[in-house]
């Protein structure tokens, strides 16, 4: 609650300033029951009564530009609390006020929008943003908020538009980048539907905005995939994987797949060793390759440190356990059976596998947004 204090102490300056201020004492005790009101209000907050607070401000009827301001800013406060249906409340009332300027009215219309979104009336935050950008084509304001909505119902193409709104500022590699994740979502959709020409022209656009995208990269793959052209498939997957071994939990169902079409799996498994050696979190993956074909590649020294350490799915201790099986000189009978206590204790840990940068929400599969703080490209290895 101190933020409150800091946030009415201003007000309750101005209010003793304009009671001091005024001669008039019609005018003076006006201005005393502004001050007399605010303190009860405050008071109220205070002490954990915000309803109460809220009765007190919005039944003031003298507004004007200082107090408008405050308003404004308590609710905020109360929408950063969570406190969405006295944030609208406020923020509506202040809206009904005639004494608003103009700079004002678009302030409160902002955050009456920011309020909607908050409570997931997507809707009506939309036409509210909508409103703004209509009243003033080259104010920005309202577009970075607009891309959120659209990204949440999945509105690519207006996602696209209020990207490059947004970019009215500088057009940054980031706005770029964004752009290029909206035409790969169009592309999945239109390829889930089976119009591939379509795929292509969207995949062509993603492209064109980041070059060395590998989404793009998986997405042309995939396209090469449902035209039977399993050899270029192949190449490009493992192309994209080479760039970014993260994307092999999203991948791995694709490129082995392709892989055992063109009886590539043990150039596969020749890559995900080498990978293997940097990025423990492979294993779970070489494993599935390994016992596809009764291979025996793996080097068992990391296999004993990744049961004891990682966490792996159950198929792949099994596979690993069979494994270490055959080298008695590894890991001998003895110790076979804490190794398995340890990794069965470590899969239920359930320790996750990726972690977002931005806000630290973890998760088991690799996502190219994250689903918490909704960034683009932000998730890598916990
Ligand atoms: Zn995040």
């Amino acid at each position: 609650m101190i933020e409150i204090l800091f946030l009415l102490l201003p007000l309750a300056f101005y209010s003793g300033w304009r009671a001091a201020k005024k001669n008039n004492s019609k005018q003076c005790a006006e201005s005393n029951k502004l001050a007399d009101d605010y303190v009860k209000g405050v008071n109220y907050l205070l002490s954990e009564e915000p309803d109460k607070a809220l009765e007190v401000f919005i039944n003031h009827p003298d507004v004007d530009e200082y107090t408008a301001e405050t308003y404004l800013l308590l609710g905020n406060m109360f929408r950063n609390r969570g406190e969405v249906d006295r944030a609208l409340r406020l923020h509506q009332n202040l809206m009904a006020r005639s004494s608003l300027t103009k700079y004002q009215k678009t302030s409160v219309l902002l955050a009456l929008g920011e309020d909607y979104f908050a409570a997931g009336m997507l809707d009506r935050a939309e036409s509210v943003f909508q409103e703004l950008l209509e009243a003033d084509p080259n104010g920005v304001n309202a577009c970075l908020p607009l891309r959120q909505i659209y990204e949440q119902t999945h509105e690519w193409e207006k996602a696209i538009q209020t990207t490059l709104c947004l970019s009215k500022k500088s057009f940054t590699e980031s706005h770029q980048k964004l752009i290029a994740h909206y035409y790969c979502e169009m592309a999945e959709q239109e390829m889930s539907l089976g119009n591939l020409h379509k795929v292509e022209e969207y995949i062509s656009k993603a492209e064109k905005n980041f070059k060395s995208s590998v989404r793009v990269m998986i997405l042309q793959a995939d396209l090469l995939e449902r035209k039977k052209n399993y050899k270029s498939a192949f190449k490009v997957y493992l192309k994209a994987l080479r760039l970014d071994s993260r994307v092999l939990s999203y991948l791995y169902s694709k490129i082995s797949k392709v892989s055992a079409v063109v009886g590539k799996d043990k150039e596969l498994e020749v890559i995900l060793l080498d990978l293997y050696k940097n990025d423990g979190a492979v294993l779970s993956y070489l494993l599935m390759l390994i016992s596809r074909n009764g291979s025996n590649n793996i080097p068992v020294n990391f296999l004993v440190d990744d049961l004891k350490n990682r966490k792996l799915d159950i198929s792949s201790i099994i596979s690993a356990i069979d494994i270490l099986k055959s080298n008695y000189d590894i890991c001998s009978e003895h110790e076979k059976l804490p190794l398995i206590e340890k990794a069965l204790i470590n899969y239920l840990k359930g320790e996750a596998i990726f972690q977002c940068q931005n806000c630290g929400y973890k998760m088991q599969d690799y996502m190219w947004r994250c689903p918490a703080c909704y960034q683009w490209d932000r998730v890598s290895h916990s």
